[in-house]
């Protein structure tokens, strides 16, 4: 195991000083509010001020055990003492010179460095933007330059960002939609799974746009947004299927459940997926924002200077905090970390599942995972929170977990009491 865990503080166990939110997150929230853009979602009053390992601190000093990463981001936890290292002499030394227009020694190590972990068939490029919708941009576009068509099939529950080619391809929250029309040209969504494909057939390429003018199918291996839904293997397979017989390409989007998140560098694999192309985001940073946009030869053969770029995209913070990331999965035992906890955290979410009868399903792998309850799931957030646990939900009844990479196992025997404590104090019929 690697020593990512390790805490310079001393005062590291979750502990609350205030009730939440406490009197200095009021004061600050009330100032936010005043200044910064309503339309920010803000999914409950948190005022994190610095973290270590696992556990986050608020501006009024209690201490969170933090199962989600700020969403599925911060992969290596708080405070990492190697990356912070490596984040600072990066910083003395260059912090930015426009990688688009330059060559950056970082850039193309981390290029290389991601095309080793891929499951994109044959030699892999990556393309490295600022954020995950970035890398979806990019993906749209690579795909419909490289094939020359113009329509693009994406999933309902699917969540790609919120870029407008990325909203476009999102169909998890109509909310997503309401009052940005019109959305980007050539869009269709279909059902995720089984019944989505023969949809595909039967209604969209039947009677509304010829197999054979489709970019892509984009799809998310695992829907996080949308629940927490891995994608059934059949309909995986048949995707692949049909990508192979229209001549279409398959934009995997690991944004959420990629890197590692799942034990295995990408989902895709655990499914036998080979995409054309894949969206990297979230973990990859380690916290410093970061998106790339993989691809096959297939894809790069038709890209000519000039076509995409980015003023910030491949900044050397990132690629560094990147490369220091991939270093910890791949040869620091991260991963191999993730599989052996995540198995732990499943473990310790079956039993709760089995004692309470509320949760009616779970679903996901490794780090990543979605509990249905059958009564609000907002309800559990806060109650989580009171108890020192950090969670969030998906959806008015999904609750999702997503801790960082470095959670440790004595982590998940502190926090899965304080969820199912949470989950049966607001259960229907529970006592007040
Ligand atoms: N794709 C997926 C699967 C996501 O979960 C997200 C963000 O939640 C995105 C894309 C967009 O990433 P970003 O918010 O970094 O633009």
């Amino acid at each position: 195991m690697t020593d990512l865990a390790e805490r310079s503080d001393t005062r590291t166990a979750p502990d609350l000083r205030t009730a939440l939110p406490g009197p200095k997150a009021r004061k600050h929230v009330a100032f936010d509010h005043e200044f910064t853009s309503p339309s920010l979602p803000r999914a409950y009053p948190l005022v994190p001020v610095r973290g270590t390992g696992s556990t986050v601190e608020d501006i009024d000093g209690n201490l969170l055990l933090d199962f989600t990463a700020g969403i599925a981001v911060s992969s290596t936890g708080y405070a990492h003492p190697r990356i912070t290292a490596a984040i600072e002499k990066q910083a003395r030394d260059l912090i930015h010179f426009s990688a688009s227009d330059f060559y950056l020694p970082v850039y193309a190590e981390l290029a290389a460095k991601l095309a080793e972990i891929s499951p994109i068939k044959g030699p892999a490029r990556a393309f490295i933007g600022n954020s995950g919708a970035e890398a979806i941009e990019a993906s749209i576009k690579l795909a419909r330059f490289a094939t020359g068509r113009q329509y693009l099939v994406a999933f309902i529950g699917g969540f790609h960002g919120r870029t407008y080619g990325a909203v476009t391809l999102t169909a998890s929250k109509s909310k997503y939609h309401a009052g940005f029309g019109p959305m980007l040209p050539g869009v269709y969504h279909v059902p995720f799974g089984n019944a989505g494909l023969d949809e595909l057939e039967s209604r969209v390429f039947k009677r509304l746009i010829p197999a054979n003018e489709v970019a892509a199918v984009i799809v998310e291996p695992i829907q996080g947004e949308g629940g927490v839904r891995p994608i059934p293997q059949a309909a995986a397979d048949a995707i692949a299927e049909g990508c192979r017989r229209t001549g279409a390409l398959l934009i995997a989007d690991e944004v959420q459940c990629g890197l590692g998140r799942t034990g295995r560098p990408f989902y895709s694999q655990a499914l036998g997926l080979q995409p054309d192309l894949m969206a990297l985001g979230k973990a990859l940073g380690a916290g410093v924002p970061i998106g790339a946009a993989m691809f096959s030869e297939r894809v790069a053969a038709a890209a000519r200077p000039g076509d995409h770029g980015s003023t910030y995209g491949g900044n050397l913070l990132a690629c560094r905090a990147a490369l220091f990331f991939l270093e910890e999965l791949t040869e620091r035992g991260l991963m191999q970390h993730v599989a052996r906890v995540g198995a732990y955290l499943e473990h310790g979410l079956r039993a709760i599942a089995s004692r309470q009868p509320s949760v009616t399903a779970i679903r996901g792998a490794g780090l990543m995972w979605g509990l249905d309850l059958n009564h609000p799931a907002a309800s559990v957030v806060d109650a989580a929170r009171e108890r020192r646990l950090l969670i969030n939900r998906t959806s008015d009844t999904v609750v999702r977990l997503l801790p960082p990479y470095v959670i440790t196992e004595k982590e998940i025997d502190e926090a899965l009491p304080l969820l199912e404590s949470a989950i049966a104090s607001t259960q229907e019929g529970a006592q007040g």
